[in-house]
């Protein structure tokens, strides 16, 4: 789960991170009035949606009077922002967070990430932050510094100030980053976070530290151990789809092929999505339905799979061990009956009550590809995909 800038600053601050004051609005008139509750004479607008690279797209504006907030929180208040990371759609400014601006004198990078590799988290950071860490990290890789820690004991503060000791920061300063870069690390590890990322980390013209912005990724699954991050679960920039399988108990992802998959156990779908790519296709998502499906849940995942556009073929893939051929069977008719079956399904049933669940298909007088085995249903499934790409 992803929040926005301003919840993450929340969540920051919580851990002791200095963070600049603001106030989330979602209108102008309320954006002014922070700004005049802020006090000062300079103000930063900034859009709030789930994606970074705003700057690039308009989407933070320094503002140095009252008008100028006004102006800027309208203009930026209801737009489409396109940003590196949006896609060319863009996404709907719904929500923006005025904040009291500052004097930059330096802006750093300060990240942290789960290394699958390494099995732990590994604290990057860099002397070269702001908008351009992604071209920093692939063109002068060298210039970002990383150290990984144990997640049972937290960054060590030897290895906090060796790391802040790479940023070309002086005296007080050096011991400063190195307890913020230890609180950072704290607070990743306490909120179960799988990306926790401070850009740009700023020493301010009056040498103080400040997270001018923030980003949070969290892990789903220990999600049930925090509900007051759940608090923070914006629906709007969420993947409709996403939303709507989770309600329903599915896991669902959407990814960028166009091969429908309806798997069962998460096992075998990660295994079906590699075959489906051995066999030169490409999955659309990764669907769970479960061992326990009811022909409910069955139903509402081939919706969720034909609503997306991207889908030119359908491959159910079902080993029936608690889950029975014949439910998974049942939830394809009735999915059938209720919304257009718009492309080629290809399924492949094996396990408990196949015969039933094949009997089913059978005489549903849909019109399925029936595979005998996962490769040829695999192929077929491809080969499906790729005719109607072409037609
Ligand atoms: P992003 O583009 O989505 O990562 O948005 P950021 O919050 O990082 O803002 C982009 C850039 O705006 C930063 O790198 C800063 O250079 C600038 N910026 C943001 N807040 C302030 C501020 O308070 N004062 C000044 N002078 N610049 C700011
Ligand atoms: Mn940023």
């Amino acid at each position: 789960m992803k929040i926005h800038e301003y919840q993450a600053k929340e969540v920051l601050a919580a851990a002791g991170v200095p963070v600049p004051p603001g106030e989330a609005v979602d209108t102008v008139d309320a954006a002014v009035a922070a700004a005049e509750a802020l006090g000062g004479s300079l103000w930063v607008v900034k859009a709030q949606i789930h994606a970074g690279g705003r700057g690039k797209g308009g989407g933070v504006k320094l503002a140095s009077s009252l008008e100028e907030v006004r102006e800027y929180s309208d203009a930026i208040l209801g737009m489409q922002l396109v940003t590196p990371q949006t896609g060319p759609e863009g996404r709907e400014v719904k929500k923006i967070l005025v904040a009291a601006a500052c004097d930059i004198a330096s802006e750093f990078y300060a990240g942290i990430v789960l290394d699958r590799q390494l099995g732990l988290p590994v604290l990057m950071v860099s002397a070269e932050g702001g908008m351009d860490i992604e071209e920093v990290a692939a063109s002068t890789p060298e210039k970002i510094f990383k150290v990984s820690f144990d997640p049972g004991a937290g960054l060590p503060a030897d290895e906090a100030r060796e790391v802040a000791g790479r940023l070309g920061l002086e005296g007080g300063l050096v011991e400063e980053m190195a307890g913020l870069l230890q609180k950072l690390a704290r607070c990743f590890l306490d909120t179960d976070a799988s990306l926790a990322e401070i850009n740009p980390l700023v020493r301010t013209t009056d040498d103080s530290l400040l997270a001018l912005d923030a980003k949070f990724s969290f892990d789903d699954n220990a999600l049930f151990r925090h509900p007051e991050l759940v608090e923070y679960r914006d629906p709007a920039e969420e993947d409709p789809l996403e939303t709507r399988a989770a309600k329903f108990g599915l896991s669902y992802i959407k990814l960028d092929g166009e091969i429908g998959c309806m798997v069962n156990g998460a096992g075998l779908a990660m295994a079906t999505l590699d075959i489906i790519k051995h066999f030169g296709g490409e999955a659309a998502n990764f669907l769970d339905v479960g061992g326990g499906a009811t022909t409910e849940k069955v139903t509402e995942a081939f919706k969720i799979i034909l609503e997306d556009s991207d889908v030119k073929a359908i491959l159910v893939n079902i080993f029936g061990g608690i889950m029975k051929c014949d439910v998974i069977a049942e939830g394809i008719i009735e999915a059938a009956q209720t919304i257009e079956l718009r492309v080629p399904v290809v399924v492949r049933l094996e396990g408990t009550n196949v015969e039933r669940g094949r009997e089913l298909l059978a005489g549903s007088g849909l019109d399925l590809i029936s595979a005998p085995g996962l490769p040829e249903a695999v192929e077929s499934v491809v080969a499906q995909a790729k005719g109607g790409a072409d037609s």
